[in-house]
């Protein structure tokens, strides 16, 4: 039986270790660090004591080996990650700009992961309290298919589902993905939404508007992601609203991973939402404050600890 499961990309990250430093321009990349939105999710869920599995695949090099290896330092269960003799692990490469923006080369649909099998999702979803989709995850049809099987096994057995639709504007128009992805909310208990990324995902400009269309297709819990501004919870019956904690932002890459799995992990452990949405919320900010996506991760002391220095 596992608590929480996701599917998806792990990756090996490298980023720029100069500001401004353009992909195509040669510089130094520091790296490589483990990477990949499901990886981080489900990192962080482990870290706070749900037991916690990742499907995906890699390919039979030292960076999958590296990202396997880690993953199961931290406690999550690989045992649903193929290692494929032909294939090769993904990566991407960062590059952050002095205005805050960021430039990635990604190197996913063309790695092992784009090959997770069905079969993989065997008897890891037995009992699975949360299924968490990963909108990166969702980069072809298959994904797409991969996540509609899962999403309607974990349902038939009770479970729940967390969507972070972390979506590209670009990728929207392309065939079918817009309808895919809102066809998603329907089967979401967790919305996970950053910034306008609802408003685009729905097609209704205002914040109160988007909310009401996702609770309209079956959503029961929204928690908006606000960057150094914190997050807004919204579950029908209100909002709420908490301010981000002040840190030194470092590296955003992971912090929206962090701070949704540990909001959903908390969940599915219980906690009332007002406390989950806290620890969530240092969850993201710890995130912030140090470089490399999987680094930001957090254990259930270190964000005790964090709170207790921050209020
Ligand atoms: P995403 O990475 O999905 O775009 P955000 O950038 O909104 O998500 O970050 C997720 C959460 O992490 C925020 O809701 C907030 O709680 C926290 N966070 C992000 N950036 C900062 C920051 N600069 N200072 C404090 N907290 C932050």
């Amino acid at each position: 039986m596992t608590d929480i499961v996701t599917f998806g990309e792990v990756l090996a990250e490298f980023m720029a270790t100069r500001i401004n430093q353009r992909l195509g321009e040669a510089g130094q990349f520091a790296g490589p660090y483990p990477g990949g939105a499901p990886a981080i999710f489900i990192d962080q869920a482990a870290k706070l004591g749900s037991t916690a599995a990742l499907v995906s695949a890699v390919g039979d090099d030292d960076f999958g080996r590296m990202l396997v290896e880690r993953l199961k330092a931290d406690g999550v269960d690989t045992s649903s990650i193929a290692t494929l003799a032909d294939e090769t692990t993904a990566s991407a490469f960062v590059t952050y700009y002095d205005d805050g923006s960021r430039d990635f080369i990604f190197n996913i649909a063309n790695g092992a992961c784009a090959r997770i099998a069905e079969a993989q999702f065997g008897p890891v979803l037995e009992g699975c309290k949360l299924f968490h989709v990963a909108g990166t995850a969702l980069f072809s049809e298959h994904m797409i298919e991969l996540a509609r099987v899962a999403i309607g096994r974990v349902k038939a057995g009770g479970g729940r589902i967390s969507f972070d639709p972390n979506v590209r504007k670009e990728m929207l128009d392309r065939p079918g993905v817009r309808e895919a992805l809102t066809g998603l909310l329907s089967s979401t208990d967790i919305l996970l939404p950053s910034d306008d990324e609802l408003n685009v995902l729905v097609e209704r400009e205002a914040e109160s508007e988007a909310v009401a269309r996702a609770f309209e297709l079956g959503v029961s819990e929204i928690v908006l992601k606000r960057g150094g501004d914190g997050c807004r919870y919204y579950d029908g019956s209100g909002m709420r609203e908490l301010p981000g904690f002040e840190v030194e932002e470092v590296d955003p890459t992971g912090a929206g991973d962090s701070f949704g799995a540990t909001f959903c992990t908390l969940r599915s452990q219980g906690m009332a939402a007002a406390d989950a949405l806290v620890y969530a919320n240092a969850a993201g900010a710890s995130a912030v404050s140090r470089q490399g996506a999987m680094e930001g991760t957090s254990t259930r002391e270190q964000l005790d600890a964090f709170i207790a220095s921050h209020s």
